[in-house]
This record gives C-alpha cells, structure tokens and sequence, in this order.
C-alpha cells in the first residue's frame, strides 16, 4: 500500500516511512470484518445492477426555510457568528431533517445517500469559526444516515442500502493562486488538507459510512490529499473500504478547474484502487455524455454520475423536471456508460424516482473490480 501510494503521490520516502511505520491502533475484528463486507457485497451488487446515488440534500432543506434561529438551536442560540447557510450544522440542531431527507430519498428508490457533511472540514468550517466540531458534524451526520439506511435494509433486505460519507473539495485550492497578482500564493497547502480530511474520514467511518464519496473536484490535488488521507486511515486502521472518486467538469471546453480533461482526471486518480471515478455538478446529464464515454473506454472501475438538474436559470435556480432529465440519463444507460447515477444540485426525490425506474431496465456497465 505504501508503496502504491509512493508511485501514486510522489512523496519522499521519509514521508512514507513516518506513514508505514505509524502504530495500527486496535480495531475490533467486527468492524474490519463488517467493512470488507460492505466492500464485497457493493462490488457484486454493482456487477449485477445499475446502483442509484441520492440527488442534493441543499435543495431539499431549501425547502424548510430554515431561519438563523433555526440553524443555531438552543445549543448555539449565543454563537458570535451567523451560522444560517451551514447546512452540515444541521446535522446537530435539525437531526430530524436530515433524517427525513435521506429517507425521502431511499423511498424513491435510492442505493445509496450521501451524508450531510459536503463542507465537514475544520478548512470549510472556518468560515462559522467551527473547527472545533468538524468530528462531531461528521460523526453524526454519518450515524443519521445509516440509521435511516438500516430501517430501509431491514424492511427489504433484498435491496441493502448504503451511506456513502460525502467529502467535498473545500473552499480552498492548494495547486493554484486565488490572488491574480500572485500566481505562485496558494491559499491552502497539501498537507494542511490532508490533515483536514484524515479528521473528516476517520468520524465518516466511526459514524458508519460504507462508503467514502470525495466528489465535486475541482482541484485534483486537493482530491489527492484527501484519497491519501484515506489510504493512511485504512492503513492505521487494518481496514479496507470503497472509494467514490467523481471530478467536476466547469467549462465547456471539457476542462475541471485545475485545468484537466476527463482522460488526464482518471489517469491522475487510477493509482489506487477505486469502486468508482465520475463526474458529479456543475452541468446538466447531457452535457456530461461525452466526459462520460471518455471514463467508460478507459477505466475498469465503475464509473458514476450525479448531474445537477440542468443548468441554472438567471436566479440560480434548477428547472429541469424529473422527466426531462430522466431522458437524458437514458442516453447514458442506452450507451452503457454508468454503473452508479444520481442527482447534484436541483434534484430532488421526483429526479432521483424517474432515474431508479429507468435503471431497472438496464444491465450495468461491465467492469473488472476484482482487478482492483
Ligand atoms: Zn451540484
């Protein structure tokens, strides 16, 4: 492993050394035994059907119209900044909600939801000056979704469902300069990420996540930093978990924000061994088709997609129905390009219901997991 992610990082060999030689602390063998598990069931379960992804959790709490008073609570009724806008808080002070979310979701035939935790880093929650609460917000948005998940496996044992704790890019990027007058500045370095994220993954996992879901990258180094954090994780920790990787197109010229086409975004990210590589927001379904053909030429992983609802309209606001983004997620299932699809921003269970009654349909794309 250490040597994989030598070749994969570039990193000096001291710096691996400290990684290697690191103490595995104890972990029960039910633990272990339960996440290897997970791994094996979701890799077959992925070879016999398309498995469907939740659509956007921050469209549906829109819809509470959550107050500064609501999003602070009791416990954080004298917190000295404002705190409307941090959906992950919600975790804590609107457990409910989030609860409900996800159990929309899996009644509309959902796989997999994603935890509420897409700025659970102490570099994202820097803004709300919560640092201090980055484990506990990624603890407990994990342990909501899987107890929701548990009720619906227990109710149809048939179809498992899985929590897939959501790692979001931060607001920083460490490979380019956010001060045009500097271009050598970066706001953010490798290791302060990689420190940031190995918090938010080890609570991801003690909370429950069966999955680990690093998406909307926009930056592949900070995604670098946080797949390396996860390998230190499963390597101090003598456990194995799925990886979601998915990238984020942002121009029309096919290119992420740090400036990659689909092909050198798989090629960066294939060191390791993935259940998946996608693309998720930024654009609608259609837009995607031919990033998507890219990844499923040239990859055994699975591949995945959670488009938004088309692209915004003036107000930022999605108007793509479930029907009309339906039809375009069928050209990627008549193409046979996905093995996992959802929804990003704007979608809602209406989205992610006509997408699972697609899917049905069709068998999934062929892949090589045991490879991996
Ligand atoms: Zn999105």
């Amino acid at each position: 492993m250490a040597r994989l992610s030598a070749v994969f990082f570039g990193f000096s060999k001291q710096v691996l050394q400290t990684v290697a030689t690191k103490k595995m602390p104890h972990q029960s063998l039910t633990h272990n035994t339960i996440l290897y598990g997970t791994m094996k069931r979701i890799q077959d379960i992925l070879k016999e059907r398309i498995l469907v992804l939740d659509g956007a959790m921050g469209t549906m709490l829109q819809r509470y119209k959550f107050t500064e008073e609501d999003f602070r609570g009791k416990r954080f009724a004298d917190w000295e900044h404002p705190l409307q806008g941090n959906n992950d808080l919600l975790s804590l002070t609107q457990p409910e909600a989030i609860a409900e979310v996800h159990r929309k979701y899996f009644a509309a035939g959902a796989d997999i939801v994603e935890t509420n935790t897409f700025s659970g880093t102490t570099i994202a929650m820097a803004d709300y000056f919560m640092e201090d609460l980055v484990y506990e917000l990624n603890y407990e948005s994990a342990r909501i979704a899987k107890q929701v998940a548990d009720e619906f496996t227990a109710k149809e044992p048939h179809k498992p469902r899985f929590v897939a704790g959501s790692i979001g890019p931060t607001n920083k990027t460490a490979s380019m300069s956010p001060d045009v007058n500097d271009p050598g500045f970066r706001g953010v370095t490798f290791d302060e990420l990689r420190i940031a994220y190995k918090q938010q993954v080890e609570a991801l996992l003690d909370g429950g996540s069966d999955i680990l879901l690093v998406e909307t990258i926009f930056d592949t180094l900070n995604a670098k930093a946080a797949l390396f954090a996860i390998e230190e994780v499963k390597e101090e920790r003598n456990i194995d978990v799925p990886i979601m990787v998915s990238g984020t197109i942002t121009d029309a010229s096919g290119r992420t924000l740090s400036g990659q086409t689909a092909e050198a975004f798989l090629i960066s990210i294939s060191h390791i061994p993935i259940l998946s590589v996608g693309f998720n927001c930024a654009l609608g379904a259609s837009q995607l088709v031919p990033h998507l053909e890219v990844l499923a030429a040239k990859t055994d992983f699975g591949v995945s997609a959670h488009p938004n609802a088309g692209l915004p309209n003036a107000f930022g606001e999605y108007d793509e129905t479930a029907e009309q983004m339906a039809a375009q997620i069928k050209e990627y299932l008549d193409k046979s390009l996905v093995n996992i699809v959802g929804g990003c921003c704007g979608t809602t269970p209406e989205h992610i219901n006509a997408i699972a009654n697609l899917v049905k349909d069709y068998k999934p794309r062929n892949i090589a997991l045991e490879t991996v």
